[in-house]
């Protein structure tokens, strides 16, 4: 079948309007479970001559300090189980937490392809300290992006598809 790329990260970094962004139609909401709140979501994607699956979660929710938990989680879990790429969206507003050290040692773990993208970056220059900040998550490199506006979209897709 086609690849599957999962958008996951902390709640609000972004990684719907990513998702939307990334998308051409919404395919399905995937439910595991009768009830569940936030489910997965996938749908088609296209760039160059790639044709995908981009799967959007809830996101990775913290129960405590350092215990990953719940239903959402579960959820995001699942996807990072089945995809083959992994783009991990962090908030560059806001720099690195604690949430995004567990959350990428939690990926790392997990032996797939992570294309980091640290997203609400509208403005480079303003910005600048806050992208570097985000290299000592240790995934070598990262993608500046913006969901909102499109930019560094076309940088994303070229490192996702760059993993197939
Ligand atoms: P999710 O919880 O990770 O799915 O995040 P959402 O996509 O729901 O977005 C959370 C909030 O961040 C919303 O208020 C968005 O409008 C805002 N947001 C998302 N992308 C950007 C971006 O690129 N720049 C800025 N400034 N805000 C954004
Ligand atoms: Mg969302």
């Amino acid at each position: 079948g086609l690849p599957v790329v999962a958008i996951v990260g902390k709640p609000n970094v972004g990684k719907s309007t990513l998702f939307n962004r990334m998308v051409s139609e919404r395919l399905a909401i995937v439910e595991d479970k009768p009830g569940a709140t936030r489910d997965r979501l996938y749908s088609k994607a296209q760039w160059l001559n790639h044709n995908f699956y981009v799967v959007d979660t809830g996101g990775m929710v913290f129960e405590d300090e350092d215990t990953l938990a719940g239903e959402v989680t579960k959820q995001a879990q699942i996807a990072v189980d089945e995809c083959d790429v992994i783009v991990y969206v962090v908030d560059g507003r806001m720099g690195v937490t604690d949430e995004d050290q567990y959350i990428a040692s939690v990926l790392r773990k997990v032996k797939k392809p992570i294309v980091l993208a640290v997203n609400k970056i509208e403005d480079y220059k303003r910005q600048q300290s806050d992208i570097y900040e985000f290299y000592s998550l240790g995934f070598g490199a990262l993608t500046p992006i913006s969901a909102a506006n499109g930019l560094g979209i076309g940088e994303l897709f070229d490192e996702i598809v760059n993993n197939f």
